[in-house]
């Protein structure tokens, strides 16, 4: 995710995903991990990272001065299990700062949804349009809300009430409950 305005870039094309689909692998996230109720401590499922179940996954904290994050917040390497997260994304979603929790979210979106590409390629390369379906940066924010704001636990609530609840910023608790709330969305 790259910093600037939560405005979603076009990604890259990656295997599609129906919202069903994402969903359904952030539920099995909650679940694995033990998430339980509204609050999703996405900090808390980076560091079972290495251990049981999770032997091969790993994060990593970058100074915010080091250049292998360059401008972005946090970066995924799909095939080496890994994400890598400045070090001032990582101290504030330890004190529940909304929008470094959602980049968390998105981030563990692009590990869990298995993104299989190589990184140094798709930078370099434009793809043009992408159907939504296939578009990694669509697929990872999806997760996020998914995770973050679940189907069937926000539905009746606010969006104050998500947004405290839930720990997310009030414009993501606008949009998902917007879009929970449009029929064509699944
Ligand atoms: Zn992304």
């Amino acid at each position: 995710m790259r910093n600037g305005k939560q405005i979603r870039k076009p990604g890259i094309p990656v295997a599609p995903k129906k919202v069903k689909d994402v969903r359904l692998v952030a539920q099995l996230t909650r679940l694995i991990f033990g998430v339980k109720g509204y609050f999703c401590d996405v900090v808390g499922i980076l560091e079972n990272f290495g251990t049981g179940h999770f032997a091969e996954y790993k994060f990593e904290i970058i100074a915010d001065n080091d250049p292998i994050l360059k401008d972005k917040w946090a970066v995924t390497i799909p095939h080496e299990k890994t994400i890598r997260i400045k070090e001032s994304v990582y101290n504030n979603a330890c004190e529940k700062d909304a929008q470094s929790r959602f980049t968390i979210a998105h981030e563990l979106g692009h590990l869990f949804l298995h993104h299989k590409f190589d990184e140094a390629f798709a930078r370099e390369k434009t793809y043009g349009n992408i159907e939504t379906w296939r578009d990694s940066e669509w697929q990872a924010d999806t997760y996020a809300a998914e995770l973050l704001m679940p189907k069937g636990l926000v539905d009746a609530l606010s969006i104050e009430e998500v947004c405290e609840k839930c720990g997310v910023s009030y414009s993501a608790a606008e949009t998902r409950l917007r879009k929970l709330n449009t029929t064509s969305w699944q």
